[in-house]
């Protein structure tokens, strides 16, 4: 019997660095697939902005892998049903994908085509597309197995592969998604491979110069981050891809010799421990799936369960806080789908400690805000920087200090809050000193507790970074990390960002 190739495209809408691509051109005919999942459409983490990056990266992929022979057919359902119905007009022996760290609705989706596979005789192969590990036993070595996946060479791409013919190539259900009523998508960045690697190049040859000096303020950090977790979170570039380029681009600036070029490179060299962060954070996820919905450190459920206010998250969310530099913050990730990491962590710490809301609802709008929404790395940041992890050190963000550190002008405030300043701006929604007050005794109360510590030395067992590369037991202990925001201190152990 002839062996039949089906690709399943999901988050890794690429031809460069794909191994089922590569896979599949040993058979003798193939054909790829992309199906747009009801569950996806109505998870409460998915937009319109999502729905409609993904439309033109496939629309795009569509074009590329059928000018080299290989059809992309586009379906709409649910994946077991989508391929037991295929199956009848092409019967692919062989289901080549990525393997996808995403919600619980894909963990319970993965589970399902895995039983139909196995029901009809079907061989799924999965490969890792990031640093990620399925079936993890030990953080033990997770940095130096990261890194060898990350220097290992690219997957090359076939010039051609043996399409499969006469099959219906289907198109973006736009109706049925409609009926989903995400309403408009905001401004997207320009869609495609090629705008991905030019994004990547001039922030690799220019904008990474200033990458330390300009992350932290949101005036600085649209041009002088990478902007490319979008398309790390839909794949139009591997991990790997942008490692090989980070650390080519760091060897031929030292090179140089110059004072300058060291510059650049150490400025890079901050970029490339981010890579490996967004691996460890998605691991979390990876490795406990039901972090999505509920604290990683169970010491914490009920602390703040009771005491959700309504109120607090609707002004949270539409930037009426009263605060100026939260508001701002909220207006312009609305409005343009992103924002920089320390913004996004002062947003959270606000909900969490001066609204004292439960991290879920609040995950859920900014899941829908990001366009780069990554549940591994959006779950685990929600939680560590809502104090539910154990073993971060509470980090409390001051909007007052945010703002003199990166907005001491207020340039970012009035173009974002114009109202600022005048009768028409909310006064303050809660009293800040109380309020952090209040919030401290209620999670100190718990942090303080044998039980709290007993758990936090498991979550680090489970998940923690270590940092010095030797295993868990052999690692002594780092003291205490000191609460920033507190006299009091409890025991805590350090992950690996910030
Ligand atoms: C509450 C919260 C939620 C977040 N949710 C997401 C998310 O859903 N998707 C997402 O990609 N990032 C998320 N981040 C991390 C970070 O804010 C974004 O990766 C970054 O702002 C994206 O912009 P950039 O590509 O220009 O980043 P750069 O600074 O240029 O970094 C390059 C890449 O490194 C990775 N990275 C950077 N910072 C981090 C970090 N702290 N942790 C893990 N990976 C990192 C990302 O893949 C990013 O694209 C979140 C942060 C917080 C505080």
């Amino acid at each position: 019997m002839h062996r039949l190739a089906l690709v399943w495209f999901k988050r890794d809408l690429r031809m460069a660095d794909h191994a089922p691509l590569h896979a599949a051109a040993q058979y003798p005919a193939a054909a790829a697939l992309y199906v747009v999942e009801p569950q996806w459409v109505h998870s409460p983490e998915c937009d319109a902005q999502h729905l409609a990056f993904a439309a033109e990266q496939v629309n795009a992929l569509c074009s590329d892998l059928t000018a080299r022979g290989l059809p992309l057919l586009i379906r709409w359902g649910s994946m077991p049903a989508v391929l037991a119905a295929l199956r009848r007009d092409f019967p692919f022996t062989d289901l080549l994908s990525h393997e996808e760290t995403g919600p619980l609705w894909s963990f319970a989706r993965d589970r399902a085509v895995s039983a139909w596979c196995r029901s009809v005789g079907v061989c799924w192969q999965q490969w890792p597309q990031s640093g990620v590990i399925r079936g993890l036993r030990t953080r033990d070595g997770w940095a130096g197995r990261w890194q060898e996946r990350m220097d290992a060479p690219l997957v090359s791409v076939p010039t051609r592969w043996a399409g499969a013919a006469g099959l219906a190539t289907g198109a973006w259900p736009q109706r049925e998604i409609a009926s989903a009523g995400h309403g408009r998508a905001r401004p997207l960045p320009p869609a495609g491979q090629a705008a991905a690697y030019r994004t990547l190049e001039r922030f690799l040859t220019e904008r990474a110069a200033r990458y330390r000096q300009d992350l932290s303020s949101p005036l600085t950090a649209p041009e002088g981050c990478s902007r490319l977790s979008p398309y790390l979170a839909f794949g139009l570039l591997s991990m790997r891809q942008v490692h090989h380029a980070t650390e080519a681009r760091i060897r031929d600036l030292l090179a140089e010799r110059s004072v300058s070029a060291r510059r650049f490179a150490y400025s890079l060299r901050a970029f490339a421990a981010r890579l490996r962060w967004h691996c460890h954070f998605m691991q979390k996820l990876e490795s406990e799936p039901h972090i999505e919905v509920r604290n990683v450190a169970r010491v914490y459920d009920g602390l703040r369960e009771g005491h959700f206010e309504p109120r607090y998250l609707e002004a949270w969310r539409s930037g009426q806080t009263g605060y100026p530099m939260v508001d701002a913050c909220m207006r312009c990730l609305n409005a343009t789908g992103w924002l920089n990491f320390r913004m996004r962590a002062m947003l959270v710490s606000f909900a969490a400690y001066h609204l004292w809301l439960h991290w879920r609802e609040p995950g859920l709008h900014l899941a829908r805000q990001f366009l780069d929404f990554e549940p591994g790395i959006h779950w685990s940041q929600m939680q560590m920087q809502s104090g539910t992890t154990g073993i971060n050190a509470l980090r409390i963000y001051s909007p007052a200090k945010q703002q003199r550190d990166h907005d001491p002008r207020g340039e970012f405030i009035h173009r974002w809050v114009p109202e600022y300043g005048t009768s028409a701006y909310p006064a303050p929604i809660v009293e800040e000193h109380d309020a952090l007050e209040r919030a401290r005794e209620r999670m100190f109360s718990v942090r303080n507790t044998a039980a709290a510590r007993e758990e936090a030395a498991r979550v680090q067992h489970r998940h923690g970074s270590r940092r010095s590369g030797l295993p868990d037991t052999q690692r002594r202990r780092k003291p205490a990390t000191r609460a920033r925001t507190s006299p009091r201190q409890a025991t805590l152990f350090t992950d690996e960002s910030e």
